[in-house]
């Protein structure tokens, strides 16, 4: 069958040119419509937050040149304007890679079949995001999953190889259309105040294509050597920093995993590869409990006794608890729009434990704030730590802050970036400064309650009030 004339390319997670298996297949139209919609409709609750904007602003900003400035923008209901591009243009063949978001789905779904009953329109879907698709893996009784390392192990590994990724076409013939917006009417960056000048400059991100291979020849390069231990240690440069570009799909995983998987194998590489397969398995997850962003994974954690506190919680926030390892990573989120991993975990902790305040929140915050905000690894995650998720963190594991601290940031590197005010603290006292005495404190500019909040709670209280509280669920987890 001859390929028909013109094809749209509809752009969603998958802002680039190199292994995207939808272009490749639109170019063999004579005339290609690139097309980008930013969708708040459909998305709903989970239209992307601040961050994420400014993030796909400059990603649609990196697609657009190298498109030679065709990239066709239109923000509003996908399923409208689809068909509508459809019948005005004389569209024969459509193209997308799919995603995995449930209210994606539902609309890709809808949309698929109504274009599908279009006489004489193509419509055709790829896997682009995804190194496994959720319904390739399952149990051998065919359930899914529900333990991230038979899952990885036993179903991933054994499944096939994850694809080579295919190159960047020589030539794309776009058309541009007259009705495209402007990347500036999607307004997707903040007028005031207009802090993501302040993010962009404060981390050095390149937020384009060439800047996500960067990035991951720069990690193959130095980080991976150091990465099973280094990845712990919030002030090592030994993560790849690839979440947001993985997100938004300026590279794909496919790239990724070849890549990493070409070095010599070693402890550092595998490790690596793992944690590229718990991206996997929250996909895996969201797809097969759809309500994982909103509901207990584990129905018992529905009576637990959550306290939420709006003080507390705005403290939390702002990276004022008191707690430096809890406010130092609040203020990186904040600052640069990312926060290292195992900072990720000790906030999450001290939210959900040592005050109570509902995973629910942690995870909005974070949805509003991270760049690589992602409905999936965002709520697998915000559920694995308060305990209520699949293959989750037991409850009785409650951080604590001030030995995470001197474990990972024995010296107070990361503290001093992000909580300036205790910069002349003596490593001793940095991660408890309620612990020094008058004169360690005034020889370092520091007046508790003055200069730098004293802790919003004792931690010893709060981790027993949590076990307390964890009561609730302990009977069923034991089993
Ligand atoms: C409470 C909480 C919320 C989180 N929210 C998000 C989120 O919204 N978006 C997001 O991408 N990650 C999230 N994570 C997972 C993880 O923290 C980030 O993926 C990681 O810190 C990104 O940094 P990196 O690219 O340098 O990671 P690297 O260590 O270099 O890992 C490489 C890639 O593997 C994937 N990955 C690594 N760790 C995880 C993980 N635990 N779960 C899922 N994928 C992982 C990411 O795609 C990452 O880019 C969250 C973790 C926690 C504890």
């Amino acid at each position: 069958m001859s390929s028909p004339k013109k094809s749209i390319l509809w752009f969603r997670q998958d802002l680039r040119l190199i292994d995207n298996p939808a272009l490749l297949k639109a170019i063999e139209s004579e005339e290609v419509i690139p097309l980008y919609i930013l969708d708040d409709d459909n998305a709903g609750k989970w239209k992307m937050g601040g961050a994420s904007r400014v993030w796909l602003h400059h990603a649609l900003d990196d697609l657009n040149k190298q498109l030679d400035g065709k990239l066709n923008l239109y923000q509003g209901k996908a399923d409208d304007i689809i068909p509508h591009l459809v019948s005005e243009y004389d569209v024969g063949a459509i193209h997308w890679n799919r995603c995995y978001e449930p209210w994606r789905i539902n609309r890709d779904t809808g949309l698929k079949s109504a274009l599908t009953s279009t006489e004489g329109l193509l419509v055709k879907t790829y896997n682009a995001s995804l190194l496994w698709e959720p319904w390739e893996i399952a149990k051998k009784d065919g359930t899914p999953y529900r333990v991230f390392t038979p899952y990885y192990r036993k179903g991933c590994l054994n499944a096939h190889p994850p694809a080579e990724p295919k190159p960047k076409p020589n030539n794309i013939n776009a058309t541009k259309l007259p009705c495209s917006l402007t990347l500036e009417a999607l307004s997707l960056l903040p007028t005031k105040p207009a802090w993501h000048q302040t993010i962009m400059s404060l981390d050095d991100w390149d937020i384009s294509e060439q800047g996500a291979h960067d990035r991951l020849n720069d990690f193959l390069d130095n980080g991976i050597n150091s990465y099973r231990q280094g990845r712990d240690f919030p002030a090592m440069k030994s993560v790849s920093g690839l979440s947001p570009y993985l997100h938004f799909g300026q590279i794909s995983p496919h790239t990724v995993w070849q890549a990493a998987s070409k070095l010599e194998a070693d402890k550092n590489r595998d490790h690596f590869l793992s944690e590229l397969g718990w991206r996997e398995f929250s996909y895996y997850l969201l797809y097969h409990f759809p309500t994982l962003p909103h509901d207990n994974f584990q129905a018992k954690f529905n009576d637990f006794p959550w306290q939420d506190d709006d003080g507390w919680l705005r403290a939390w926030q702002q990276g004022k608890t008191g707690v430096p390892m809890v406010d130092a990573g609040m203020r990186q989120l904040w600052q640069t729009g990312y926060m290292h991993n195992r900072v990720r975990m000790i906030v999450g902790s001290f939210l959900i434990k040592n005050l109570l305040i509902n995973w629910r929140h942690g995870q909005d915050w974070f949805w509003d704030c991270l760049f690589d905000a992602d409905l999936a690894s965002n709520a697998a995650s915000w559920q694995w730590v308060a305990g209520s998720g699949a293959d989750a963190a037991p409850y009785f594991r409650i951080f604590n802050p001030v030995t995470q601290g001197q474990k990972f940031d024995p010296n107070g590197d990361y503290i001093r970036q992000y909580v300036p005010e205790l910069k002349d603290m003596p490593n001793k006292y940095i991660h408890c400064p309620w612990e020094a005495d008058f004169s360690t404190l005034r020889e370092a500019n520091v007046m508790l309650g003055k200069t730098y909040p004293s802790p919003i709670v004792d931690l010893k209280e709060s981790r027993q009030r949590a076990l307390e509280a964890y009561q609730v669920v302990k009977s069923d987890s034991a089993a």
